[in-house]
């Protein structure tokens, strides 16, 4: 048998702002999870 590797599309379950970034928390449809952590960024503008 053989294990098939999942692509992971990650599906956004939440996400969280902390101090020192967002902390987005991802679901593959494969059950897989993980966390991200993203740095702020500053000074986003919108025209
Ligand atoms: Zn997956």
């Amino acid at each position: 048998m053989t294990t098939i590797a999942c692509l992971h599309r990650w599906t956004e379950l939440s996400r969280h702002p902390t101090s020192e970034g967002v902390v987005i928390y991802e679901r593959c449809h494969c059950g897989e999870n993980r966390i991200v952590t993203a740095t702020l960024v500053r000074s986003v503008t919108t025209a």
